[in-house]
């Protein structure tokens, strides 16, 4: 069939990418669709060709899919924070296991049986951390939100459904403050202004709620009165803190942190294990979802007293730690300073002593783990979406563990290190899909492995 640029067409939506777009295809032709829902008949405009694909814009729905429902958010299409807002959550969740089970037997040919996804019991409100952009509109008033998709362009915020009121309550009060007390805001164009990000965590368990304002300067003026009268007002608020961000790019946070009020950290409490976090340090952003995250590999791990554990990209040691009273040892490896200074707070706070915790790039402390002679009975390996380093794994079959439980928020990237696994004397036994992340198309996943004898 020939499509044309501008074409407009009557299509059905026959299945859904992992970036939430809907797919149509017209003679074999893949078309892409966004806001669309698998079993939509829409009428749609192609915007785009490319040689494999094409790229088309929603007009308007001819018949909807039973899959639908209202988003109930008024900046859902704009806002890249959701995109599976308009899809009944029985849908996300069956969409969110293919996606994990097609990277698996799919892409990586692991045939492995994938248990039924873990379902989040909150779908709103479900974040404990918000990274706010701010900036100016075209008409130079300043303002605070989340980018459009796929752009740097502030929405302004004035709630999101995926977190507490609470933090766009107190962003409106920074950038009152900050308006009336002629606080600049950062411009990436120019590189001047100060302030860049507004960053909110709150602990679960406590209701602690850190804040930390980043910004392309040490010293903010009035930064004590901000401290005096957003602690006035909300009396959780237990850290304030200035991270300096100087560098030109997309990294939203710079190395340095200034504490201006309280602590540099929060305390909340995670599978019975209390721990401080501090602003640099990764944090599970959906507390009970993370508790049933580490609960599941703890089962993968069949643990005993005999064991000791390598807790591998391990954070602020929240696995490793809550594996402790079962295991003889465990060793936590992370490569952020901050996060190993709470992973070892974290233990003293919980009278662990058979934890140590190295702050090192997982391949150099891997590979310092072989030369050590160490004997490791089972990994539990967490990394960033990239995946493992291929020397990680390298040296993770060296240390040739009994189990090696992964987990992971990109099932691609996880799929991957399974099958390099599998090709050296370990085997997938099964997998769960997890969703951490409700109402996004981003799923976390746990995978058992175990070595072949
Ligand atoms: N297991 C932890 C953290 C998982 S997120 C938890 O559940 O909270 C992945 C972690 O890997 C982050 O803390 C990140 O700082 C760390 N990391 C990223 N690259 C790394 C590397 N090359 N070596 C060691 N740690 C790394």
């Amino acid at each position: 069939m020939n499509i044309n640029k501008n074409d407009e067409l009557e299509v059905q939506i026959s299945a859904m990418t992992n970036e939430g777009q809907g797919v149509a295809r017209i003679d074999g032709f893949t078309v892409f669709v966004a806001n669309t829902a698998v079993g939509d008949v829409a009428n749609i405009k192609i915007i785009k060709i490319l040689p494999n694909y094409a790229i088309g814009k929603l007009l308007d729905i001819v018949s909807p899919s039973s899959f639908r429902q209202d988003a109930q958010c008024k900046d859902y299409i704009r806002c890249g924070g959701c995109n599976l807002r308009h899809i009944k959550y029985e849908n996300e969740l069956t969409i969110k296991q293919g996606f994990v089970k097609d990277s698996f037997e799919r892409i990586a040919k692991i045939n492995a049986p994938c248990r039924e996804i873990i379902p989040s019991s909150i779908q709103n409100g479900y974040r404990n951390k918000a990274q706010f952009p701010v900036g100016k509109d075209i008409n130079g008033n300043i303002i605070f939100g989340f980018f459009a998709k796929r752009s740097h362009v502030i929405i302004p915020l004035d709630s999101c459904l995926l977190q507490p009121d609470e933090f766009t309550k107190i962003a409106q009060d920074i950038l009152q403050f900050i308006k009336q007390n002629k606080i600049s805001v950062y411009d990436p164009i120019t590189q001047k202004g100060t302030l860049r990000h507004i960053y909110i965590r709150k602990a679960q368990l406590t209701n602690e709620i850190m804040v930390c304002l980043v910004c392309a300067k040490e010293k903010i003026f009035n930064i004590d009165k901000l401290c005096t009268s957003l602690t006035q007002k909300y009396s959780n608020i237990k850290s304030i803190v200035v991270n300096v961000n100087l560098t030109t790019g997309n990294a939203i946070l710079g190395k340095k942190c200034i504490t201006v009020f309280g602590n540099d950290y929060i305390t909340d409490v995670l599978c019975g294990i209390t721990v401080h976090i501090s602003a640099q340090s990764f944090y599970q952003i959906n507390h009970d979802q993370a508790e049933n995250l580490y609960n599941k590999a703890i089962e993968y791990a069949c643990l005993d007293d005999t064991k000791t554990l390598v807790d591998m990209y391990c954070g602020i040691g929240t696995i490793g730690l809550a594996c402790a009273n079962k295991v003889k040892k465990v060793i936590g490896i992370e490569i952020i300073p901050d996060a190993i200074e709470n992973a070892k707070a974290n233990a003293k706070l919980n009278n662990i002593t058979n934890a140590t915790f190295i702050c090192d790039d997982a391949k150099n402390a891997a590979n310092d783990l072989v030369n050590s002679g160490e004997n490791v009975n089972v990994i539990i390996v967490d990394p960033p979406r990239k995946g493992c380093d291929s020397d990680v794994i390298a040296s993770i079959v060296k240390l040739s563990p009994e189990r090696i439980v992964m987990v992971s928020c990109n099932s691609a990237t996880a799929a991957r290190d399974c099958a390099i696994l599998e090709q050296n004397n370990y085997k997938v036994t099964e997998y769960t899909p997890l969703d951490m992340f409700p109402r996004t198309t981003h799923v976390e996943c746990v995978i058992a492995l175990q070595r072949v004898e």
